[in-house]
């Protein structure tokens, strides 16, 4: 079986352990390259890339190396991104040298990440590449694709801070999420990037070739936001014979970490799993979604959407799996039997 999940960092990566749990892993990078993944099922995630960032001269894909660290072993537990036992002295070094941004967290370990993702894109190579080449020492189980090999960067539209008369800046999504909060005036929201963007190699193809497209419970404007709208992704998911299926990333009307809540008052849209299911709107008419999990206790409707109801905290990934396995019985699609243990080390 075939299952394609768009996601961003710490929610779309706990959702990715709870499908790994139902389906097994898929090798990634397959073994000989060029070749199709040789698991009995095959799962891929397109990762938002609308977070990343060069900083001191690195590039950084967070939500990428999060569903990395996180399928492979190596995330940060406490803080859910980032390394685990990570020393912060580069960082230190860098603030001493009074060096900007001097607001990011960027550990000495996962300094390592970016270098060798650096000097691979410095060298030609694309961000996919770099991708499946990171993951071959992190092995994830899991296709990890960008969104878009492109610059396609989340960008925010503030008041200037000098507070000049109404005049608006955008500044980096990293900048307004990590420094600000995003507590400043905020308007909008615009991807920056390259004029031709278009989706990674495979991504299309996963999507239209999927036995059942999922949308993980991660940021609705930020992160699914973000890959919906690289050029492509949104006739891909409106043209697969797959049925497409969401996870509400709300439970009780309230995100259940991270700040989607302020995203999705930006767009003017509610906290609520059927504003958030409105706002994807229904494949029948101009939207995306067949079908739409909400927490149990949680109520929505939505005309052309399937709605249905489960618990949908991610505790562990075997929960999170009975999650999945109810997103696709949703939409008629059968799932195996949860047959397969986490390993230590997942999420
Ligand atoms: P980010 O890129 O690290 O911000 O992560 P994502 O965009 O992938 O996911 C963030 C979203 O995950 C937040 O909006 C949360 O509401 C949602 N989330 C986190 N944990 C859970 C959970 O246990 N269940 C559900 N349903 N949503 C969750
Ligand atoms: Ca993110």
């Amino acid at each position: 079986m075939k299952v394609t999940v768009l996601v961003g960092g710490v929610g779309g990566a706990r959702f990715l352990s709870g499908v790994r749990a139902l389906l097994g892993p898929t090798p990634f990078p397959p073994a000989v390259s060029g070749t199709e993944p040789s698991g009995e099922h095959e799962i891929t995630a397109v990762v938002n890339v609308g977070d990343d960032a060069w900083m001191h001269g690195v590039r950084i894909c967070p939500d990428l190396d999060t569903c990395m660290y996180t399928l492979g072993g190596g995330i940060d537990p406490e803080r859910s991104w980032g390394r685990a036992d990570e020393s912060w002295h580069a960082k230190e070094e860098l603030a001493a040298y009074g060096a900007d941004p001097d607001w990011f967290g960027l550990g000495d370990r996962d300094l390592a990440t970016h270098l060798i993702r650096t000097q691979m894109l410095d060298a030609g190579y694309r961000l996919s590449d770099v991708t499946a080449a990171l993951c071959r020492r992190w092995q994830p189980g899991v296709r990890l694709l960008p969104a878009t090999d492109e610059r396609h960067e989340t960008h925010v539209v503030v008041a200037a801070p000098d507070g000049r008369d109404g005049e608006r800046v955008a500044i980096h999504f990293q900048e307004w999420w990590v420094r600000h909060r995003a507590q400043i005036p905020t308007f909008g929201f615009a991807q920056v990037g390259s004029d031709d963007t278009a989706p990674a190699p495979g991504v299309a193809e996963a999507i239209a070739e999927a036995d059942v497209v999922l949308l993980a419970p991660s940021n609705p404007v930020v992160s699914i936001g973000a890959i919906v709208s690289v050029p492509g992704v949104r006739s891909a998911l409106r043209t697969t014979a797959a049925p497409v299926v969401g996870i509400s990333p709300v439970i009780d009307n309230r995100p259940l970490r991270g700040m989607a809540d302020e995203c999705l008052s930006v767009i003017g849209v509610e906290s609520s799993a059927e504003a958030i299911a409105a706002h994807y709107g229904a494949r029948s008419g101009n939207g995306i979604l067949d079908g739409w999990l909400i927490a149990d206790g949680d109520s929505a409707h939505v005309e052309g959407i399937a709605i249905g109801s489960a618990p949908l905290l991610m505790t562990d990934p075997q929960t999170t799996a009975a999650m999945v396995r109810d997103a696709c019985a949703l939409v008629g699609v059968d799932t195996p039997r949860i047959a397969y243990e986490h390993s230590a080390g997942d999420a």
